[in-house]
């Protein structure tokens, strides 16, 4: 039918129109009219990425400008806030209170609103005066609500043009668009243009806390009150502004995607300035030559293509175009054309949307008012005009939304996404496009919910929330910095530990009794030499498990066999006969295990708790550490009590030849490579260290004899006390030996994820955290463990796995909590690395000095879970005794096997020497 005529003329505009409703539609399939939009929406994703990376980000038409608002509201955002919204349809003041209230719902930020005039020399005048015009009414403003001229009230700066950010209140303007051109501006700080205004002002005193672009506040308001936001799903939103002020969208990038900005945690905002898509030749496919008239007639040709196409400002001129192309090819008003027609201007936008809206009757009267005398047939088609120019308007921007929601989605991984679109604009608010757009939104995105919500005065109420955001986030930021700093040691307290435990270390050899350091002898006076061969069982008691290991010497290898045995915290804390029992246990389960249940095989004992020795095999047991506190043992001849064990079950026979710690299992473990190695170290559930120390002043023919030092002792006499946190005295108080290993409370693996658990029950205690909810889990001793550390520290981590491992342990966060847990775990790990580090300068040093060497080449050997399995602890530790023992040459070798073969190791020597 009449239709058809049309066809030929509009074919380009309908290609990416997608129509889906009245009769033309029906010339298309689906498949035909999406494909354009999903190659459009690929081409837009291009962009996206060519506008967020450093290199292409010059040539790229959308810029994709950071905006530095980096968090949306979580609604516990108070007080009042002045704001002013600048390239709007209109001028506005704004007083937004935001309400000193928990919990904050929709309804809850009260606002005040007064429009001021902008007289159109201002437009294109000097910018000086235009900002001086912007102050004086904020002033009258405030004179007319009362409010008080003495406070310095925060303010907002609603600013919608293009501007480079490099922090919330700096901005430089890129260019003027829309109908404003004041002198003097471009290329300036807006906000300081602006704070220089407010001081020519007389009597107003403002802190300008927060610049922002109109679809970043629209964004912003969507996010207080849309519950998903609050949950930390972020809104997108897209502002379509009628009356000249174009088409943007902004959403929350990855910080890691932008180039131009430094960080990698967490999100900020992008103000993508989409419209203008298209500049550089990207859209040509798309463009009809009504397009490229609109272009050409305009006060910016080449500039804006993509918002020329689909904002309420071109709408008008498109019909206008089409409408007199097919009356002048007499296919319209018998091919009459009335000088109306041709005049620019004279179709409206809101011509185009009564007419897409109400039908004929509009029709008629907007060609009537063009003095065309319609008759039913040109209405007819006057009308479809109309709806297809505004269908490819709803039907880009589709396009382009799909570009951002996926980029959302592949962002944080996830298949369906769930998410607000905050929407503004006179455009959007006509009666048929939402329908439309949300329709193709949702038919080029079916694995996505997306919710879109009309924001009201969003771009002013926005900017207050912005404002109300960043000075939470101030605040915020600044508690927390300075609940952390309690962590971070200055090297000058780093020093103050390393003269600690080397005093405690001299106090300790002169006399055991005054030093908290132990300094046990281990009667291992020698380092293997190699030529150690034959079978040994090795026991090993560690802080969480038992290992039985068979080791096999061989010229120079070895050979490992073991099995691993959990200890019970019944039988951890129950009696020492309990507890040596189960240990004979595993050994004859071991032995049975190896076939080996009737020899009786030399073996050494690696047993790490602080042991007095009198020989290499016997030990009296000092204390329990770490989660161990059988009774009936402490002052107990350990070697005794497991050879007792033994005999009471009378199945197996051992040969128990030396009692080892195992530092110095490890340490005799990696001394069997490296002659160099006369340190071993632990930093696993406990902390510890021995070392090879001189014999001068005792008779005896071996020069050195290892010291098993006990360093976890350290600050049991309060000597650390001025580094001790209140959280470390909290773990101390839930232990089970109180006031005893300070130092090792600090730095080892069975306390640090207890240490963050306190910090982390202290910020959210104070609101700073998890939205100030202290949950069961928080409360619960020991969830936190230190493994959890290592993965939320791993660098290879994005922000989001970290908020998993936190969900799956029930700490449920935002991005923003999961940055302050990551924060809190690394300055606790690294402080744990620190301290260790100064004190083995310390004990390097002592050795130097021992030796009377200006500098000293040594190796340490080194064991636990701590130092093997964390992502920076090891870097750590080497740095700083880099920096505390620069006389030192420390090189630092993880054990393998380290108290197993040690062990066997020093039962092979101990064998040796007895049987010469
Ligand atoms: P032990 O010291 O008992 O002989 P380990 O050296 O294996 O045993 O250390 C165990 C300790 O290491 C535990 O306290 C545990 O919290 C901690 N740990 C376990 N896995 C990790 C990890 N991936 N990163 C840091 N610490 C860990
Ligand atoms: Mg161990």
């Amino acid at each position: 039918m009449h239709f058809n005529w049309i066809y030929p003329e509009l074919k380009q505009i309908l290609i990416c129109s997608a129509l889906q409703s009245g009769r033309v539609s029906k010339t298309f399939n689906n498949h035909i009219v999406q494909q354009p939009l999903v190659t459009l929406s690929a081409r837009f994703q291009a962009e996206l990425k060519k506008g967020l990376s450093a290199e292409s980000n010059a040539a790229a038409a959308v810029k994709m400008l950071p905006t530095h608002v980096c968090s949306t509201p979580d609604g516990s955002e108070k007080g009042q806030f002045l704001a002013l919204d600048l390239g709007g349809s209109k001028f506005k003041v704004l007083q937004v209170k935001v309400r000193e209230c928990v919990g904050i719902k929709k309804g809850d930020v009260e606002m005040e609103e007064k429009i001021y005039p902008v007289p159109d020399e201002l437009l294109t005048g000097r910018a000086t005066e235009l900002f001086d015009h912007v102050s004086e009414s904020l002033k009258d403003f405030m004179h007319e609500k009362n409010i008080s001229l003495e406070k310095k009230h925060p303010l907002a700066f609603t600013f919608s043009f293009p501007c480079d950010q490099s922090r919330l209140d700096q901005g430089t303007l890129l260019n003027w668009s829309k109908n404003y051109k004041a002198r003097g501006l471009q290329g300036k700080d807006v906000v300081q243009a602006l704070r220089e205004a407010v001081e020519r002002t007389e009597g107003l005193d403002v802190e300008i806390l927060a610049m922002v672009n109109d679809t970043v506040a629209t964004m912003m308001t969507c996010g207080f009150d849309d519950s998903y936001c609050e949950v930390g799903i972020i809104c997108v939103l897209c502002v379509f502004m009628c009356m000249g002020t174009g088409t943007n969208a902004c959403y929350m990038e990855e910080l890691r995607h932008i180039d131009l900005v430094e960080g990698d945690e967490g999100r900020m905002c992008v103000n993508t300035e989409w419209g203008s898509f298209g500049d550089d030749g990207a859209l040509k496919d798309f463009l009809t030559e009504f397009d490229r008239e609109v272009d050409a007639a305009s006060s910016n040709p080449g500039k804006q293509i993509f918002e020329k196409m689909v904002s309420g400002m071109h709408l008008g001129e498109l019909v206008r175009l089409v409408v007199l192309k097919m009356a002048k090819l007499g296919k319209l008003f018998d091919g009459r054309v009335s000088d109306a027609l041709r005049t620019k201007g004279k179709i409206t936008t809101a011509d185009v949307a009564a007419m897409d809206e109400n039908g004929l009757k509009n029709t008629k009267d907007v060609l009537d008012e063009l003095d065309l005398n319609p008759s039913d047939d040109d209405c007819i088609a006057v009308q479809h005009v109309s709806t297809i120019v505004s269908f490819r308007s709803s039907n880009l921007v589709a396009a382009g939304l799909a570009a951002i929601l996926t980029r959302i989605r592949q962002n944080r991984n996830m298949g369906a996404l769930r998410i607000t679109v905050g929407v503004d604009g006179t455009v959007y608010k006509t009666h048929p496009y939402p329908k439309r757009l949300h329709k193709v939104v949702r038919r080029l995105l079916p694995e996505c919910q997306v919710r879109f919500v009309l924001s009201e005065s969003g771009s002013s109420k926005g900017a207050a929330l912005v404002a109300a955001v960043a000075q939470r986030l101030t605040s915020l930021r600044r508690q927390v910095s300075e609940t952390l700093s309690l962590f971070r040691l200055k090297e000058e307290q780093l020093q103050l530990v390393k003269a600690r435990m080397r005093s405690g270390l001299d106090a300790g050899l002169r006399s055991k009794s005054s030093s908290t350091i132990k300094m046990l002898p281990s009667f291992v006076y020698l380092t293997p030499d190699g030529t150690e061969r034959g079978k040994y069982l090795a026991l090993d008691l560690g802080g969480t498990n038992f290992r039985a290991l068979l080791v096999r010497f061989k010229k120079q290898t070895s050979r490992l066999y073991h099995k691993i045995y959990t200890i019970p915290l019944e039988i951890m804390q129950g009696t020492g006969e309990e507890l040596f029992d189960h240990l004979a246990q595993c050994v004859c389960d071991f032995l049975d295990y190896m076939g080996l249940k009737n020899t009786r095989l030399p073996a050494g004992f690696t047993f790490s708790f602080p042991c007095e020795q009198s020989a290499i095999d016997t030990g009296t047991l000092v204390a329990w550490t770490k989660g161990f506190k059988a009774t009936d043992s402490e002052g107990h001849d350990v070697v005794s009590m497991l050879r007792e064990a033994i005999k009471r079950r009378n199945d197996i026979d051992l040969d128990i030849v030396a009692l080892i710690n195992d530092t110095v299992g490890t340490m005799m473990s990696c001394a069997h490579e490296d002659q160099r190695c006369e340190i071993g170290m632990i930093a696993g559930t406990g902390t510890n260290l021995c070392y090879m120390e001189e014999l001068k002043n005792i008779e005896k023919i071996e020069q050195r004899m290892c010291i098993n030092t006990e360093w976890g002792g350290l600050g049991d006499d309060g000597c650390l006390d001025d580094i001790i946190t209140l959280y470390d005295t909290e773990v101390d108080q839930n232990s089970i030996n109180q006031g005893k290993q300070r130092f090792e409370k600090m730095t080892s693996g069975m306390y640090l994820g207890e240490v963050v658990r306190q910090v982390l029950l202290d910020l959210t205690r104070r609101g700073l955290l998890f939205k100030g909810h202290v949950s069961e889990t928080l409360k619960t001793p020991g969830i936190f463990e230190t493994k959890y550390l290592s993965q939320i520290e791993s660098d290879r981590l994005a922000l989001l796995q970290v908020r998993s491992i936190l969900q799956q342990l029930g700490l449920h966060g935002t991005c923003h909590d999961s940055i302050i847990v990551k924060h809190v775990c690394l300055v606790v790990s690294r402080r744990a690395a620190q301290l260790c580090g100064a004190g083995m300068a310390a004990v390097v040093d002592k050795i130097r000095e021992n030796r009377g060497l200006d500098h000293l080449d040594i190796a340490v050997g080194v064991d636990g879970s701590l130092y093997k399995l964390h992502p920076h602890f090891s870097q750590v530790l080497k740095e700083t005794v880099r920096v505390m023992a620069p006389q030192c040459d420390v090189t630092f070798q993880p054990s393998e096997e380290g108290s197993g073969k040690g062990a066997a190791l020093i039962a092979a020597v101990a064998r040796r020497k007895r049987d010469v």
